[in-house]
Protein backbone atom coordinates (compact mmCIF):
# COMPACT_ATOMS: atom_id res chain seq x y z
CA UNK A 1 0.00 0.00 0.00
CA UNK A 2 1.08 2.92 -1.18
CA UNK A 3 -0.76 5.99 0.38
CA UNK A 4 -1.39 4.95 3.89
CA UNK A 5 -4.13 7.08 5.17
CA UNK A 6 -3.88 10.10 2.97
CA UNK A 7 -7.57 10.18 3.66
CA UNK A 8 -6.65 11.00 7.28
CA UNK A 9 -7.31 14.76 6.18
CA UNK A 10 -10.77 13.62 6.51
CA UNK A 11 -10.51 13.30 10.49
CA UNK A 12 -8.44 15.03 13.68
CA UNK A 13 -5.88 12.98 15.66
CA UNK A 14 -8.42 11.97 18.11
CA UNK A 15 -10.67 10.00 15.78
CA UNK A 16 -7.50 8.07 14.31
CA UNK A 17 -7.64 6.25 17.50
CA UNK A 18 -11.29 4.97 16.48
CA UNK A 19 -10.15 4.07 13.16
CA UNK A 20 -7.54 2.36 14.40
CA UNK A 21 -9.58 -0.01 16.38
CA UNK A 22 -12.39 -0.14 13.77
CA UNK A 23 -9.22 -1.62 11.26
CA UNK A 24 -7.87 -3.96 14.54
CA UNK A 25 -11.36 -5.65 15.06
CA UNK A 26 -11.18 -6.78 11.12
CA UNK A 27 -14.64 -5.97 10.23
CA UNK A 28 -15.22 -4.11 7.03
CA UNK A 29 -17.56 -0.93 7.30
CA UNK A 30 -19.92 -2.43 4.80
CA UNK A 31 -19.81 -5.75 3.28
CA UNK A 32 -19.49 -4.16 -0.38
CA UNK A 33 -15.84 -2.72 0.53
CA UNK A 34 -14.21 -6.19 0.71
CA UNK A 35 -13.23 -6.54 -3.03
CA UNK A 36 -11.64 -8.61 -5.45
CA UNK A 37 -10.80 -8.51 -9.24
CA UNK A 38 -9.60 -11.12 -11.18
CA UNK A 39 -5.90 -11.47 -11.98
CA UNK A 40 -6.76 -10.90 -15.70
CA UNK A 41 -7.79 -7.22 -15.24
CA UNK A 42 -3.98 -6.79 -13.25
CA UNK A 43 -2.41 -7.60 -16.41
CA UNK A 44 -4.62 -5.71 -18.78
CA UNK A 45 -3.03 -2.96 -21.18
CA UNK A 46 0.14 -4.60 -19.97
CA UNK A 47 -0.62 -4.10 -16.19
CA UNK A 48 -1.36 -0.68 -16.48
CA UNK A 49 -2.59 -0.40 -12.81
CA UNK A 50 1.12 -1.19 -11.83
CA UNK A 51 2.55 1.42 -14.24
CA UNK A 52 0.61 3.81 -13.94
CA UNK A 53 1.14 6.96 -12.01
CA UNK A 54 -0.94 8.68 -9.18
CA UNK A 55 -4.39 8.72 -9.29
CA UNK A 56 -4.77 9.67 -12.84
CA UNK A 57 -6.91 6.41 -14.07
CA UNK A 58 -9.19 4.98 -11.67
CA UNK A 59 -9.49 0.83 -12.02
CA UNK A 60 -12.22 0.65 -9.06
CA UNK A 61 -14.78 -0.74 -11.62
CA UNK A 62 -12.67 -3.29 -12.66
CA UNK A 63 -13.35 -4.50 -9.01
CA UNK A 64 -16.15 -6.16 -7.29
CA UNK A 65 -17.50 -7.60 -3.67
CA UNK A 66 -16.21 -10.71 -2.80
CA UNK A 67 -15.97 -12.90 0.02
CA UNK A 68 -12.62 -15.19 -0.71
CA UNK A 69 -10.27 -13.70 -2.48
CA UNK A 70 -5.70 -13.98 -2.78
CA UNK A 71 -4.24 -11.02 -1.09
CA UNK A 72 -1.98 -9.30 -3.17
CA UNK A 73 1.16 -7.60 -1.34
CA UNK A 74 3.70 -5.59 -3.06
CA UNK A 75 5.70 -2.22 -2.11
CA UNK A 76 5.75 0.24 -4.63
CA UNK A 77 9.28 1.47 -4.51
CA UNK A 78 10.85 -1.21 -6.44
CA UNK A 79 10.99 -1.80 -10.01
CA UNK A 80 7.35 -1.43 -11.45
CA UNK A 81 8.51 -3.64 -14.54
CA UNK A 82 10.00 -6.80 -12.64
CA UNK A 83 7.08 -7.28 -10.86
CA UNK A 84 4.74 -7.20 -13.82
CA UNK A 85 7.17 -9.40 -15.56
CA UNK A 86 7.36 -12.24 -13.01
CA UNK A 87 3.49 -11.66 -12.39
CA UNK A 88 3.02 -12.46 -16.45
CA UNK A 89 5.57 -15.35 -15.79
CA UNK A 90 4.01 -16.88 -12.83
CA UNK A 91 0.27 -16.17 -13.63
CA UNK A 92 0.11 -17.58 -17.29
CA UNK A 93 3.26 -19.60 -17.66
CA UNK A 94 1.65 -22.98 -16.75
CA UNK A 95 -1.43 -21.96 -19.53
CA UNK A 96 1.21 -21.31 -22.20
CA UNK A 97 3.70 -23.90 -21.70
CA UNK A 98 0.62 -26.76 -21.68
CA UNK A 99 -0.79 -25.10 -24.57
CA UNK A 100 2.15 -24.53 -26.51
CA UNK A 101 3.75 -27.89 -26.04
CA UNK A 102 0.63 -29.58 -26.59
CA UNK A 103 0.27 -28.11 -29.97
CA UNK A 104 3.70 -28.51 -30.84
CA UNK A 105 3.19 -32.42 -31.24
CA UNK A 106 0.99 -31.50 -33.90
CA UNK A 107 3.10 -31.74 -36.88
CA UNK A 108 4.97 -34.77 -35.07
CA UNK A 109 1.00 -36.74 -35.88
CA UNK A 110 0.89 -35.00 -39.47
CA UNK A 111 4.58 -36.37 -40.21
CA UNK A 112 3.35 -40.09 -39.64
CA UNK A 113 1.05 -39.33 -42.76
CA UNK A 114 3.97 -38.98 -44.36
CA UNK A 115 2.06 -37.34 -47.11
CA UNK A 116 4.02 -36.01 -50.15
CA UNK A 117 2.65 -32.15 -49.67
CA UNK A 118 4.17 -32.37 -46.56
CA UNK A 119 7.93 -32.92 -47.69
CA UNK A 120 9.41 -29.51 -45.81
CA UNK A 121 8.85 -31.73 -42.77
CA UNK A 122 11.90 -33.61 -43.82
CA UNK A 123 14.90 -32.66 -44.95
CA UNK A 124 16.69 -30.99 -47.16
CA UNK A 125 13.61 -28.32 -47.10
CA UNK A 126 13.71 -28.71 -43.13
CA UNK A 127 11.02 -26.26 -42.03
CA UNK A 128 10.48 -25.38 -38.36
CA UNK A 129 7.06 -26.15 -37.78
CA UNK A 130 6.78 -27.69 -34.29
CA UNK A 131 9.27 -24.38 -32.94
CA UNK A 132 7.22 -21.98 -34.74
CA UNK A 133 3.90 -22.86 -33.95
CA UNK A 134 4.71 -23.48 -30.23
CA UNK A 135 6.71 -20.54 -29.68
CA UNK A 136 3.83 -18.04 -31.34
CA UNK A 137 1.73 -19.96 -28.96
CA UNK A 138 3.52 -19.93 -25.45
CA UNK A 139 4.24 -15.55 -26.51
CA UNK A 140 0.31 -15.40 -27.62
CA UNK A 141 -1.22 -17.08 -24.03
CA UNK A 142 1.25 -15.54 -21.97
CA UNK A 143 0.00 -11.94 -23.10
CA UNK A 144 -3.32 -12.51 -23.20
CA UNK A 145 -4.70 -15.93 -21.19
CA UNK A 146 -7.40 -14.47 -18.89
CA UNK A 147 -7.17 -16.14 -15.40
CA UNK A 148 -9.87 -15.63 -13.05
CA UNK A 149 -8.89 -16.32 -9.66
CA UNK A 150 -9.84 -13.37 -7.84
CA UNK A 151 -7.12 -11.25 -5.78
CA UNK A 152 -7.42 -8.17 -3.91
CA UNK A 153 -4.83 -5.44 -5.39
CA UNK A 154 -4.72 -2.42 -3.50
CA UNK A 155 -4.91 -0.12 -6.73
CA UNK A 156 -8.08 -1.45 -8.14
CA UNK A 157 -9.96 -2.92 -5.13
CA UNK A 158 -9.47 0.77 -3.34
CA UNK A 159 -10.76 4.08 -4.91
CA UNK A 160 -8.27 5.84 -5.67
CA UNK A 161 -9.76 9.43 -6.18
CA UNK A 162 -13.15 9.30 -4.28
CA UNK A 163 -12.26 10.61 -0.17
CA UNK A 164 -14.74 8.56 1.35
CA UNK A 165 -14.65 4.74 -0.97
CA UNK A 166 -10.88 5.58 -0.14
CA UNK A 167 -11.54 5.68 3.31
CA UNK A 168 -13.68 2.75 3.90
CA UNK A 169 -11.59 0.56 2.29
CA UNK A 170 -8.52 1.10 4.06
CA UNK A 171 -10.37 0.88 7.50
CA UNK A 172 -12.22 -2.56 6.38
CA UNK A 173 -8.06 -3.97 5.51
CA UNK A 174 -8.41 -6.04 8.49
CA UNK A 175 -11.63 -7.50 7.52
CA UNK A 176 -10.23 -7.80 3.57
CA UNK A 177 -6.71 -9.49 5.14
CA UNK A 178 -8.87 -12.24 6.88
CA UNK A 179 -10.73 -12.55 3.94
CA UNK A 180 -8.24 -13.62 2.02
CA UNK A 181 -7.26 -17.77 1.69
CA UNK A 182 -3.42 -16.60 0.63
CA UNK A 183 -1.57 -13.94 0.67
CA UNK A 184 0.93 -13.58 -2.81
CA UNK A 185 4.41 -11.27 -1.75
CA UNK A 186 6.01 -9.47 -4.39
CA UNK A 187 9.09 -9.32 -2.94
CA UNK A 188 12.12 -6.96 -3.55
CA UNK A 189 14.61 -5.60 -1.64
CA UNK A 190 12.21 -2.69 -0.74
CA UNK A 191 9.93 -4.89 0.83
CA UNK A 192 11.25 -5.41 4.61
CA UNK A 193 11.68 -1.43 4.57
CA UNK A 194 7.87 -0.22 4.27
CA UNK A 195 5.82 -0.10 7.26
CA UNK A 196 2.35 -1.23 5.13
CA UNK A 197 4.05 -4.10 4.00
CA UNK A 198 5.30 -5.33 7.33
CA UNK A 199 2.00 -4.48 8.98
CA UNK A 200 -0.32 -6.34 5.95
CA UNK A 201 2.07 -9.56 6.21
CA UNK A 202 1.26 -9.18 10.47
CA UNK A 203 -2.36 -8.55 10.05
CA UNK A 204 -2.20 -11.56 7.63
CA UNK A 205 -0.59 -14.24 9.85
CA UNK A 206 -2.60 -12.49 13.22
CA UNK A 207 -5.89 -13.17 11.19
CA UNK A 208 -5.35 -17.14 10.66
CA UNK A 209 -7.55 -19.09 12.97
CA UNK A 210 -5.43 -20.84 15.25
CA UNK A 211 -3.71 -24.30 14.65
CA UNK A 212 -3.97 -23.25 10.69
CA UNK A 213 -0.91 -23.02 8.39
CA UNK A 214 -0.93 -19.62 6.90
CA UNK A 215 -0.76 -19.89 3.22
CA UNK A 216 2.27 -17.79 2.29
CA UNK A 217 3.36 -17.78 -0.87
CA UNK A 218 6.32 -15.24 -1.49
CA UNK A 219 7.90 -14.52 -5.44
CA UNK A 220 10.78 -12.57 -5.75
CA UNK A 221 10.32 -9.61 -8.74
CA UNK A 222 13.64 -11.01 -10.08
CA UNK A 223 12.14 -13.80 -11.29
CA UNK A 224 10.46 -12.40 -14.10
CA UNK A 225 13.50 -10.77 -15.72
CA UNK A 226 15.31 -13.76 -15.30
CA UNK A 227 13.26 -16.24 -16.68
CA UNK A 228 12.09 -14.26 -19.73
CA UNK A 229 16.09 -13.27 -20.00
CA UNK A 230 16.39 -17.20 -20.12
CA UNK A 231 14.07 -17.83 -22.15
CA UNK A 232 15.16 -15.52 -24.63
CA UNK A 233 18.69 -16.95 -24.82
CA UNK A 234 17.46 -20.50 -25.47
CA UNK A 235 14.96 -19.49 -27.96
CA UNK A 236 17.84 -17.43 -29.73
CA UNK A 237 20.14 -20.46 -29.16
CA UNK A 238 17.61 -22.95 -30.49
CA UNK A 239 16.98 -20.74 -33.90
CA UNK A 240 21.03 -20.43 -34.15
CA UNK A 241 20.71 -24.61 -34.23
CA UNK A 242 18.29 -24.40 -36.59
CA UNK A 243 20.42 -21.90 -38.83
CA UNK A 244 23.42 -24.28 -38.04
CA UNK A 245 21.26 -27.27 -39.83
CA UNK A 246 20.33 -25.07 -42.50
CA UNK A 247 23.68 -23.82 -43.35
CA UNK A 248 25.11 -27.58 -43.05
CA UNK A 249 22.18 -28.71 -45.93
CA UNK A 250 22.93 -25.54 -47.56
CA UNK A 251 26.88 -25.19 -47.76
CA UNK A 252 28.27 -28.20 -45.55
CA UNK A 253 29.15 -26.19 -43.00
CA UNK A 254 30.10 -27.80 -39.72
CA UNK A 255 29.74 -27.87 -36.42
CA UNK A 256 31.76 -25.13 -34.99
CA UNK A 257 29.93 -22.32 -36.49
CA UNK A 258 27.01 -23.64 -34.88
CA UNK A 259 28.45 -23.20 -31.30
CA UNK A 260 30.30 -19.69 -32.35
CA UNK A 261 26.83 -18.35 -33.19
CA UNK A 262 24.85 -20.11 -29.80
CA UNK A 263 28.19 -18.30 -27.53
CA UNK A 264 27.83 -15.22 -29.42
CA UNK A 265 24.31 -14.82 -29.45
CA UNK A 266 23.25 -15.99 -25.80
CA UNK A 267 26.71 -15.69 -24.14
CA UNK A 268 26.39 -12.16 -22.78
CA UNK A 269 22.04 -12.49 -21.67
CA UNK A 270 23.62 -15.38 -19.73
CA UNK A 271 26.64 -13.63 -18.54
CA UNK A 272 23.99 -10.83 -17.08
CA UNK A 273 21.57 -13.62 -15.63
CA UNK A 274 24.79 -15.32 -13.72
CA UNK A 275 25.37 -11.36 -12.29
CA UNK A 276 21.31 -11.68 -11.39
CA UNK A 277 21.69 -14.44 -9.46
CA UNK A 278 24.37 -13.62 -7.69
CA UNK A 279 23.19 -10.18 -6.82
CA UNK A 280 20.04 -12.01 -5.95
CA UNK A 281 21.29 -14.52 -3.05
CA UNK A 282 22.88 -10.92 -1.78
CA UNK A 283 20.23 -9.84 -1.13
CA UNK A 284 18.54 -12.65 0.49
CA UNK A 285 21.57 -12.68 3.25
CA UNK A 286 20.96 -8.66 3.70
CA UNK A 287 17.00 -9.52 4.14
CA UNK A 288 18.06 -11.50 6.70
CA UNK A 289 20.38 -9.05 8.57
CA UNK A 290 17.90 -6.34 8.14
CA UNK A 291 15.18 -8.17 9.68
CA UNK A 292 16.96 -9.88 12.87
CA UNK A 293 17.87 -6.00 13.76
CA UNK A 294 14.05 -5.12 12.67
CA UNK A 295 12.75 -1.80 14.94
CA UNK A 296 9.15 -0.73 14.21
CA UNK A 297 10.40 2.77 14.42
CA UNK A 298 12.62 2.02 11.42
CA UNK A 299 10.19 0.83 9.05
CA UNK A 300 9.43 3.70 6.06
CA UNK A 301 6.05 4.95 5.69
CA UNK A 302 4.62 7.11 2.66
CA UNK A 303 2.85 9.67 4.92
CA UNK A 304 6.38 10.46 6.81
CA UNK A 305 8.49 10.80 3.56
CA UNK A 306 6.28 13.89 2.39
CA UNK A 307 5.79 14.98 5.57
CA UNK A 308 2.17 14.51 6.26
CA UNK A 309 0.94 17.12 3.89
CA UNK A 310 -0.90 15.37 0.74
CA UNK A 311 -1.01 16.00 -3.42
CA UNK A 312 -3.08 18.70 -3.14
CA UNK A 313 -1.52 20.52 0.49
CA UNK A 314 -4.14 18.66 2.73
CA UNK A 315 -2.88 17.46 6.29
CA UNK A 316 -2.48 13.73 6.12
CA UNK A 317 -3.11 11.76 9.38
CA UNK A 318 0.28 9.52 10.14
CA UNK A 319 0.25 6.04 9.37
CA UNK A 320 2.10 5.12 12.21
CA UNK A 321 -0.52 5.75 14.87
CA UNK A 322 -2.89 3.27 13.39
CA UNK A 323 -0.32 0.42 12.38
CA UNK A 324 0.83 1.20 16.39
CA UNK A 325 -2.39 0.78 17.64
CA UNK A 326 -3.24 -2.36 15.34
CA UNK A 327 -0.46 -3.62 16.97
CA UNK A 328 -0.89 -3.32 20.23
CA UNK A 329 -4.68 -5.31 19.80
CA UNK A 330 -3.01 -8.00 17.49
CA UNK A 331 0.70 -9.09 19.21
CA UNK A 332 0.42 -7.40 22.75
CA UNK A 333 3.00 -5.08 22.80
CA UNK A 334 5.28 -3.69 19.76
CA UNK A 335 7.83 -5.60 21.03
CA UNK A 336 5.86 -9.02 20.57
CA UNK A 337 5.66 -7.75 16.88
CA UNK A 338 8.61 -7.28 16.28
CA UNK A 339 10.12 -10.42 18.07
CA UNK A 340 7.13 -12.17 15.48
CA UNK A 341 9.19 -9.87 12.83
CA UNK A 342 12.31 -11.28 13.43
CA UNK A 343 11.50 -14.84 13.75
CA UNK A 344 8.31 -16.01 12.09
CA UNK A 345 7.89 -13.63 9.09
CA UNK A 346 11.66 -13.82 8.31
CA UNK A 347 11.84 -17.94 8.80
CA UNK A 348 9.32 -17.60 6.34
CA UNK A 349 10.56 -14.90 3.85
CA UNK A 350 14.43 -16.44 3.67
CA UNK A 351 12.88 -20.04 3.57
CA UNK A 352 10.71 -19.30 0.37
CA UNK A 353 13.03 -16.85 -1.12
CA UNK A 354 15.63 -19.37 -1.02
CA UNK A 355 13.76 -22.01 -2.90
CA UNK A 356 11.16 -19.87 -5.05
CA UNK A 357 13.56 -19.21 -7.40
CA UNK A 358 14.61 -22.37 -8.66
CA UNK A 359 12.06 -25.04 -8.68
CA UNK A 360 11.10 -27.61 -10.97
CA UNK A 361 7.80 -26.25 -11.66
CA UNK A 362 9.37 -23.20 -13.52
CA UNK A 363 11.22 -25.44 -15.69
CA UNK A 364 8.53 -26.79 -17.15
CA UNK A 365 6.83 -23.68 -17.49
CA UNK A 366 9.53 -21.87 -18.82
CA UNK A 367 9.45 -21.93 -22.98
CA UNK A 368 10.40 -25.90 -23.68
CA UNK A 369 12.48 -23.76 -26.77
CA UNK A 370 14.67 -27.78 -26.56
CA UNK A 371 12.32 -30.05 -27.17
CA UNK A 372 10.68 -28.41 -29.44
CA UNK A 373 13.55 -28.55 -31.72
CA UNK A 374 14.30 -31.70 -30.79
CA UNK A 375 10.14 -32.65 -31.57
CA UNK A 376 11.40 -31.15 -35.21
CA UNK A 377 14.21 -33.62 -35.41
CA UNK A 378 12.00 -36.27 -34.51
CA UNK A 379 9.28 -35.38 -36.96
CA UNK A 380 12.24 -34.82 -39.98
CA UNK A 381 13.44 -38.51 -39.01
CA UNK A 382 9.28 -39.72 -39.21
CA UNK A 383 8.53 -38.55 -41.60
CA UNK A 384 12.41 -40.01 -43.73
CA UNK A 385 11.05 -43.52 -41.78
CA UNK A 386 13.74 -43.17 -40.00
CA UNK A 387 12.11 -45.12 -36.81
CA UNK A 388 14.84 -45.58 -34.38
CA UNK A 389 16.51 -42.13 -35.44
CA UNK A 390 12.94 -40.37 -34.47
CA UNK A 391 13.18 -42.31 -31.01
CA UNK A 392 16.56 -41.64 -30.19
CA UNK A 393 15.71 -37.91 -31.16
CA UNK A 394 12.52 -37.58 -28.78
CA UNK A 395 14.20 -39.13 -25.69
CA UNK A 396 16.84 -36.52 -26.29
CA UNK A 397 14.48 -33.68 -26.34
CA UNK A 398 13.04 -35.13 -22.94
CA UNK A 399 16.42 -35.42 -21.61
CA UNK A 400 17.43 -31.89 -22.40
CA UNK A 401 13.95 -30.26 -21.32
CA UNK A 402 13.06 -32.58 -18.13
CA UNK A 403 16.58 -33.61 -16.85
CA UNK A 404 19.44 -31.46 -18.50
CA UNK A 405 18.56 -27.70 -18.26
CA UNK A 406 17.16 -28.09 -14.42
CA UNK A 407 20.20 -30.18 -13.31
CA UNK A 408 22.69 -27.51 -14.92
CA UNK A 409 19.92 -24.87 -13.32
CA UNK A 410 19.92 -26.15 -9.97
CA UNK A 411 24.06 -26.42 -9.65
CA UNK A 412 24.30 -22.74 -11.36
CA UNK A 413 21.85 -21.75 -8.42
CA UNK A 414 24.07 -23.13 -5.64
CA UNK A 415 27.26 -22.29 -7.32
CA UNK A 416 25.65 -18.07 -7.34
CA UNK A 417 24.87 -18.74 -3.57
CA UNK A 418 28.42 -19.97 -3.09
CA UNK A 419 29.95 -16.93 -5.23
CA UNK A 420 27.67 -14.33 -4.27
CA UNK A 421 29.93 -12.04 -2.03
CA UNK A 422 30.83 -8.84 -3.94
CA UNK A 423 34.58 -8.25 -5.12
CA UNK A 424 35.88 -4.85 -5.58
CA UNK A 425 36.50 -3.92 -7.91
CA UNK A 426 33.97 -4.22 -10.28
CA UNK A 427 36.15 -5.64 -12.94
CA UNK A 428 36.98 -8.51 -10.56
CA UNK A 429 33.19 -8.89 -9.75
CA UNK A 430 32.47 -9.27 -13.38
CA UNK A 431 34.90 -12.25 -13.63
CA UNK A 432 33.50 -13.99 -10.58
CA UNK A 433 29.95 -14.03 -12.64
CA UNK A 434 31.77 -14.97 -15.84
CA UNK A 435 33.37 -17.75 -13.62
CA UNK A 436 29.59 -18.69 -13.10
CA UNK A 437 28.56 -18.58 -16.62
CA UNK A 438 31.79 -20.88 -17.22
CA UNK A 439 31.04 -23.02 -14.79
CA UNK A 440 27.29 -23.74 -16.15
CA UNK A 441 28.64 -24.05 -19.74
CA UNK A 442 30.86 -26.65 -18.46
CA UNK A 443 27.91 -28.63 -16.93
CA UNK A 444 25.82 -28.80 -19.86
CA UNK A 445 29.27 -29.12 -22.30
CA UNK A 446 29.61 -32.41 -19.80
CA UNK A 447 26.21 -34.23 -20.49
CA UNK A 448 26.90 -33.80 -24.34
CA UNK A 449 30.20 -35.21 -24.10
CA UNK A 450 28.36 -38.22 -22.09
CA UNK A 451 26.06 -38.02 -24.70
CA UNK A 452 28.73 -38.33 -27.66
CA UNK A 453 30.94 -40.90 -25.62
CA UNK A 454 27.62 -42.92 -25.51
CA UNK A 455 26.63 -42.86 -29.20
CA UNK A 456 30.62 -43.77 -30.20
CA UNK A 457 30.74 -46.90 -27.96
CA UNK A 458 27.30 -48.24 -28.23
CA UNK A 459 26.24 -46.84 -31.98
CA UNK A 460 30.08 -46.73 -33.57
CA UNK A 461 31.77 -49.76 -32.05
CA UNK A 462 29.10 -52.31 -30.67
CA UNK A 463 26.91 -51.72 -34.03
CA UNK A 464 23.36 -51.01 -31.59
CA UNK A 465 20.62 -49.16 -33.08
CA UNK A 466 20.89 -45.76 -31.80
CA UNK A 467 17.75 -45.30 -30.04
CA UNK A 468 19.49 -47.73 -27.24
CA UNK A 469 22.76 -44.87 -26.40
CA UNK A 470 19.45 -42.07 -26.68
CA UNK A 471 17.33 -44.16 -24.22
CA UNK A 472 20.40 -44.58 -21.57
CA UNK A 473 21.14 -41.12 -21.87
CA UNK A 474 18.27 -40.21 -20.83
CA UNK A 475 17.83 -42.35 -17.65
CA UNK A 476 21.20 -41.00 -16.46
CA UNK A 477 20.03 -37.50 -17.37
CA UNK A 478 17.04 -37.96 -14.91
CA UNK A 479 18.84 -39.69 -12.11
CA UNK A 480 21.91 -36.71 -12.48
CA UNK A 481 18.22 -34.80 -11.88
CA UNK A 482 16.97 -36.22 -8.98
CA UNK A 483 20.15 -36.38 -7.18
CA UNK A 484 20.94 -32.36 -7.98
CA UNK A 485 16.86 -31.66 -7.35
CA UNK A 486 17.12 -33.64 -3.73
CA UNK A 487 19.70 -31.10 -2.08
CA UNK A 488 18.12 -27.54 -3.05
CA UNK A 489 17.06 -27.37 0.26
CA UNK A 490 17.12 -23.53 1.83
CA UNK A 491 20.36 -22.76 0.46
CA UNK A 492 21.48 -19.84 2.54
CA UNK A 493 23.36 -20.81 5.66
CA UNK A 494 21.10 -20.13 8.20
CA UNK A 495 20.46 -21.79 12.21
CA UNK A 496 16.67 -22.87 11.97
CA UNK A 497 17.31 -24.08 15.74
CA UNK A 498 17.44 -19.96 16.54
CA UNK A 499 13.23 -19.95 15.79
CA UNK A 500 12.49 -22.54 18.02
ZN1 LIG B 1 3.82 9.33 9.22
Amino acid sequence: MQNGLEVGALFDDDFGESIADLVSRMEPVRPEVVRATCVFQTLRCLASPFRSKGNRHDYYSLSQPAHRMQFWSHSWHGSRWSKILTLYVVQNATAASALSTALAVGPLALSTLRLPSLKMLSFPSFVPFCFVIALVTYGVVSLFWRRRQLVFMDRICIHQSNHLLKAEGLISMGAILKSSDSMLVLWDPTYQERLWCLFEMAAFLRSRPQNQEPHLIIWPTVLGPVTAAASLALVVACGAGYASISLTIAVGLGSVPFWLLVGASTGLIFFKIADAMRQYCREVESLQHQLQQFRLDDALSYCCTVGHVGPSGEQMLCDRLLVRRCIDNWFGSVDQFERTVRTEVLEILVNQLSTAVVTYRRVLEAPAALFWLFLDLTCAAVYGGDMDGSIRQLLRGLAYWLAVTPTVLVAVYRSANAMRRERKPPCLDRLVSLLLLCFGLGCFLCFVAVEESLVWLLRDQLQLPISVPGAIFAVLALSSMALAWQGLKPSLEWPTSHFR
